[in-house]
């Protein structure tokens, strides 16, 4: 594979950061994730403007602009021959020089890292077929969750958690409300009514979710923006989730409860498709 580090294209094996880097030594990174869907860039803009959102909250700084964030993408998609899969982004503070939890001196490079990352054509992921079982812990992350950090080991031990427990994936719970889930922002559907959290730091401002919610307003259909709770989900006719990797994902299972009929339902199905064709109609 050929990755992007600073500036250079090179074989991953030669691609080498500091073991003084920020992003090593103090989890201090940001990332962005962009799906790959017959070789073209889904969300492009969406991801390359929460990136500079997460960087600006964070005072971090990458002169790189817009065009050549894409004709990096573009490269290395062109380079790996990828079809489909993602394109991950990762920026840290760079090299401190030493160990020092203050930022280092202004100036300092930051560390941008690109690389690819070959899947099955996420479209027909069998999980979309059947619908996944969900369990929910505890959201014990910090209260930033609207920059998109590489701080992940919350949403690592949380998926370890619902892999024991032989479930799919995990939904955070905090005040007795569901966040987001471990890597995606969820959703409940009530009497053909789409309920999800609205935005604040609570929660990571999915580029996934924003779109949807502009593809479903043009077709009038019906959204609360509320927190709701595991029993409310639990009750609930369908749920789904959204991500740059699994679009619009349906649940079928939340804490051991099968949910309406314990398939994938309508709604979710529909917006999937709905997602999918203007999703990549958009891509570039
Ligand atoms: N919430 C969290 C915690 C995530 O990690 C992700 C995926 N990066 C999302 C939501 C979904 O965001 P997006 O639609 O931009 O992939």
């Amino acid at each position: 594979r050929t990755v992007y580090l600073n500036g250079q294209y090179l074989p991953e094996e030669e691609a080498k950061v500091s073991i003084f880097d920020r992003g090593f030594v103090m989890g201090d990174a940001v990332y962005e994730v962009t799906c790959v869907l017959e070789g073209k860039l889904l969300e492009f803009e969406g991801h390359m403007a929460r990136l500079q959102r997460s960087l600006k909250e964070l005072q971090m700084h990458c002169d790189i602009s817009r065009d050549e964030w894409l004709e990096i993408h573009r490269k290395l998609v062109e380079l790996n021959g990828l079809e489909n899969g993602g394109v991950y982004l990762q920026i840290s503070r760079g090299n401190a020089g030493d160990r020092d939890f203050h930022f280092p001196k202004a100036g300092t490079p930051p560390t941008v890292v690109l690389y690819t990352q070959s899947k099955a054509d996420l479209r027909n992921d069998p999980h979309a077929e059947t619908g996944i079982t969900v369990v929910s812990v505890p959201d014990l992350r910090w209260h930033r969750r609207d920059i998109k950090t590489v701080q992940l080991l919350w949403a690592s031990i949380a998926k370890m958690t619902a892999e024991q427990q032989g479930k799919d994936d995990a939904w955070f719970v905090e005040d007795g409300f569901v966040t987001e889930g471990s890597s995606n922002n969820c959703y409940i559907v009530k009497n053909g009514e789409v309920i999800t959290r609205p935005l604040s730091n609570d929660i990571l401002h999915g580029i996934t979710r924003g779109s949807l919610l502009k593809m479903m307003a043009e077709r009038q259909l019906k959204l609360v923006e509320r927190p709701f709770t595991i029993a409310e989900a639990q009750q609930a006719d369908e749920a789904f989730y959204t991500s740059a990797s699994s679009f619009v994902m349906p649940i079928v299972e939340v804490d051991g409860v099968k949910l309406g009929s314990g398939k994938p339902g309508p709604v979710a199905k529909r917006l999937r498709e709905i997602y999918i064709e203007e999703a990549l109609k958009a891509a570039i």
